[in-house]
């Protein structure tokens, strides 16, 4: 390629990104997650997909390497040898035969993508240490479709530089939605297997929905979200058997032992199952609220909530994944955690300010009283209304205008003035979320 051609082609890359960014503003990004099937794969296949994850760690500690005394940005993407220690840590050099041109690129581009990081971290003033040699690598960037990996049909999928067509399972989650594109998307390699998260957009939809009314939803102190209807939607996840039982296996075999490995791999296998049902269980509970039209809650500090002491079972509570599932969408309005909906009275408007955690049941002088949780979800309806009669939403989709309302300010006013913001829905090409 000449230097003409390749300053052609860069400027023909340039426009074809103005034009799909523009395209994707109308469109939603969904990740879905799929399966490889690996029983119908040879041994070679087999090899081929493992050693992708192994020379990407080779890559990966190999740039790390030549980073002590260089840049990163000198770093030969079209590297063929690389250079590593063994298990005695004897110095080996490693040919990369099954890593495509395309994922070495994306390898790379994720160390200068962590360095960015930590660099934006250490300048607002945290503690930041360097990058670390990494002992196994399991993510790797496929970052375009018919280049990197491709559909033949719902059930297959190619990669590039692999032989042969790899069966996989889930395509019918998104194979049927109309007009649906295919972005990146991230090879897994977990506990249970391999995976293809993908990363998909899709016409914003003209679908119209019948929602139920607008509800408001208290997270409980503990274990369950409250919705204004009344409803107690509990949100623990109870620790497997099987994890323990690993544990007790993992604590009784020799350390660098090949069955504490095993046993090692099993524990992060039970894990994953664990991680599998909060998600689902999140996903459930996030698809039952989003029934509503509108959906209004506070913005609580979850941290500390967990310091508490459950007992003798480990429980896990899926209560972050639920807030973070929901704003997300741009249906719900998110209040400042200074809106006081557990003091505030709807009968008589006064603030009731003796307040305790223990106090269960709400009763005011006026003689008005409801359960704590569903006096809170109610209220968060109603201020949400009070302090906020039109909403201005800013180039992010955040509403961080100041609120002052008529009927509410003296009240509020002794409480610091109040916040209100709305999420708006955030696009993102990357499917971090994953990881
Ligand atoms: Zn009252």
């Amino acid at each position: 390629m000449t230097e003409d051609e390749r300053l052609a082609k860069n400027i023909r890359i340039r426009e074809q990104g103005k034009l799909t960014r523009k395209k994707r503003k109308r469109q939603i990004c969904r990740v879905y997650r799929v399966k490889i099937d690996i029983s119908h794969l040879n041994k070679a296949q087999k090899t081929h997909l493992k050693m992708i994850f192994v020379e990407a760690k080779w890559l990966y500690n190999d740039a790390l390497t030549f980073m002590n005394d260089h840049d990163i940005n000198d770093y030969d993407m079209k590297v063929q040898i690389v250079k590593g220690l063994d298990k005695d840590k004897k110095p080996v050099t490693h040919e990369l035969k099954y890593l495509g041109s395309q994922m070495k690129q994306s390898v790379i581009q994720g160390i200068k993508h962590n360095l960015q990081s930590l660099a934006s971290l250490k300048k607002h003033n945290h503690k930041v240490g360097s990058l670390r040699y990494k002992s196994d690598y399991n993510s790797i960037n496929l970052k375009q479709h018919k280049v990197t990996y491709r559909f033949y049909d719902e059930k297959h999928i190619g990669l590039q530089g692999f032989n042969g067509h790899i069966k996989i399972k889930g395509a019918n989650q998104f194979w049927n939605i109309p007009g649906i594109e295919f972005a990146n998307a991230k090879l897994l390699s977990l506990p249970d297997g391999y995976y293809l998260a993908i990363t998909t957009y899709c016409n914003k939809g003209g679908e119209q929905k019948n929602y139920k009314p607008e509800i408001g939803i208290d997270m409980g102190i503990k274990t369950t979200i409250t919705t204004s209807d009344g409803r107690k939607i509990k949100v623990l996840i109870e620790e497997s058997e099987r994890i323990k039982k690993c544990q007790r296996l993992i604590a009784r075999r020799k350390k660098g032992s090949s069955n504490r490995y095993k046993a090692v791999k099993l524990l992060r296998k039970a894990y994953q199952k664990l991680d599998s049902r909060k998600r689902d269980k999140a996903n459930k509970i996030v698809h039952e609220l989003l029934e509503h039209e509108k959906i209004y809650m506070q913005d609580e500090n979850l941290r500390g909530w967990h310091k508490g002491l459950f007992g003798r079972t480990v429980q896990h509570s899926i209560l972050g994944l639920v807030k973070s599932k929901l704003m997300e969408n741009e249906r719900v309005t998110v209040l400042s955690s200074n809106i006081p909906t557990t003091k505030y009275c709807p009968c008589c408007g006064k603030l009731k300010k003796d307040i305790n955690l223990s106090d269960r049941i709400y009763k005011c002088e006026c003689g008005y009283q409801e359960d704590r949780d569903i006096h809170a979800a109610r209220n968060m309806i109603l201020l949400s209304k009070n302090t906020c009669g039109t909403q201005e939403i800013n180039a992010f989709g955040e509403n961080v205008r100041q609120h002052k309302s008529q009927d509410l300010c003296c009240n509020l006013d002794e409480l610091g003035s109040p916040r209100l913001y709305k999420r708006g829905v955030v696009h993102s090409s990357s499917s971090s979320s994953f990881l």
